[in-house]
């Protein structure tokens, strides 16, 4: 019979992070049948979150398989230190390993950009002008960050005259501190922003508000802080329950938020920032400014034809089916992760739940029979509020909240669990997952 927790101790609690960790490492969806022999070329492209995972848990499963894939960064990111690493609970290289370590024998890594794909043909050109063919190609190159239209804002300024960008990488992240913690002991206006655009972890741009909130108060410099949160949306979540709990906790920090306010430029000599708004463009100072810009899916796949013809046309994502992931006019082809056209899931925890659906396509595909698996939205966000407290956001295509702790832990709660799960537990999820094994 399984005992309940209706009280955890500290000790319990830890413990169930432990074993989330864990149960998710061994995951139900681990496969563990007999390989399908085949001679299939399968290419992935984009060897992150997704492409990796697919690629370990795709040899365990296939036989003879040709597995190219193709990414020409050396180093993997993992992308949710990001936020810990901004404020300054992490170092830069918390995030870092090398992409190479991840990837399983019997793959092939090509270290290039795809730069074209021909669906028709079904070939991927590289940069260096190979082309290779393939029979399934599975489309996981991430998203892009278009900085450049945020008129005024570059890269090199992050880290100095108050400006943080910490979507851009670890050194970014780092720099982003600097200019943050600046902001925390001397006060003044920050000003924390999100673009209009579809947006990996849309969870991120909260959790850098609350966090460097917190760090002010905490360092007793609550009173010189005016926090305010500007955003091109309605509403201050895309699930309408914990939108009201975020205002509810806005409203209980201090933080004022600035709807329908889409950052198009900063003048950084004077710290202004300019907005459009229904009502026409409007600036606001800052002391401090968080700069979250425009996400779309790569040029190489805007290029191939690849996108949806009829929705997000600005950003590109992969014409897909919600709940196979596979593309609705090129049956061999499948989009993994970020780049997807999917309504919901831009988070390494939709990855995690993706690449078995692409995985089982992908094989039945292969052994002509009828797919078995479904993706249905599911994303999940640990919302840091404060330090040592989180909560752990998760839900579907639906706004339907899918708790996996049920009775354990509430999703709507800040919880020192849930901080933890960020803290500890994530990591070492996405990394079974990077292994196939979440
Ligand atoms: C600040 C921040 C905080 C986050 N927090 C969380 C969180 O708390 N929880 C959570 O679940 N998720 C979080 N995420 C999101 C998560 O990291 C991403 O959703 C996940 O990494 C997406 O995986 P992916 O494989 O689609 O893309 P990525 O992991 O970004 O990998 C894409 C890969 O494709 C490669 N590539 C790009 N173009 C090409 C090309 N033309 N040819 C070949 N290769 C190419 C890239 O080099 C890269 O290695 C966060 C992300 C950020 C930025």
């Amino acid at each position: 019979m399984t005992k309940s927790i209706k009280n955890p101790t500290r000790r319990q609690l830890f413990g169930l992070a432990a074993s989330a960790g864990v149960a998710a490492a061994l995951g139900a969806h681990a496969s563990a049948s007999t390989p399908v022999p085949t001679k299939a070329r399968i290419v992935i492209i984009g060897a992150g979150a997704g492409g990796t995972a697919l690629a370990n848990r795709l040899v365990r499963r296939l036989e003879g398989a040709e597995i190219t894939l193709l990414d020409p960064r050396v180093q993997h990111l993992y992308q949710p230190g990001l936020t810990l690493v901004a404020a300054g609970l992490k170092p830069a290289d918390y995030v870092l390993s090398q992409t190479g370590d991840w990837l399983p024998d019997g793959v092939t890594l090509i270290p290039e950009k795809a730069a074209a794909i021909d669906p028709e043909a079904k070939t991927v050109a590289t940069e260096s002008g190979q082309s290779l063919a393939y029979d399934f190609l599975v489309v996981a190159p991430g998203l892009v960050l278009d900085h450049d239209a945020i008129e005024g804002f570059s890269l090199d300024m992050v880290g100095q005259n108050g400006i943080g960008a910490l979507y851009a990488g670890p050194e970014y992240a780092a720099r982003t501190w600097q200019a943050a913690s600046k902001f925390t002991e001397e006060g003044g206006v920050g000003l924390f922003t999100r673009p209009e655009t579809e947006m990996k972890c849309a969870g991120a741009p909260l959790k850098h508000t609350f966090l460097i909130d917190d760090i002010a108060k905490r360092a007793g410099n609550g009173g010189k802080i005016d926090v305010q949160y500007a955003a091109p949306q309605t509403s201050l979540f895309g699930v309408p329950i914990v939108a009201e709990k975020v205002r509810m906790l806005f409203g209980d920090r201090g933080i004022t938020s600035h709807m329908q306010h889409q950052l198009q430029g900063i003048d950084a000599d004077r710290r202004r920032a300019r907005f459009s708004t229904p009502d026409g463009s409007v600036e606001l100072d800052y002391d401090y400014i968080h700069v979250i810009p425009p996400q779309r899916a790569p040029e190489v796949v805007r290029q191939s034809g690849l996108s949806w013809a009829d929705k997000w046309t600005d950003q590109g994502w992969v014409e897909c089916d919600m709940a196979s992931l596979r593309h609705l006019r090129y049956p061999e082809i499948w989009a993994l992760g970020d780049v997807a056209g999917v309504p919901k899931g831009k988070t390494a925890a939709s990855v995690k739940w993706q690449v078995p659906v692409v995985e089982d396509g992908l094989v039945a595909a292969i052994t002509g029979t009828d797919p078995t698996q479904t993706y249905n939205g599911y994303t999940s966000c640990p919302m840091i509020t404060q330090i040592g407290r989180a909560m752990l956001v998760e839900f579907d295509y639906n706004d339907n909240l899918v708790p996996s702790f049920p009775g354990i832990i509430a999703p709507l709660e800040e919880l020192w669990i849930s901080w933890l799960m960020k803290e500890v537990a994530l990591k070492a999820t996405y990394n079974a997952m990077l292994r196939g094994r979440a």
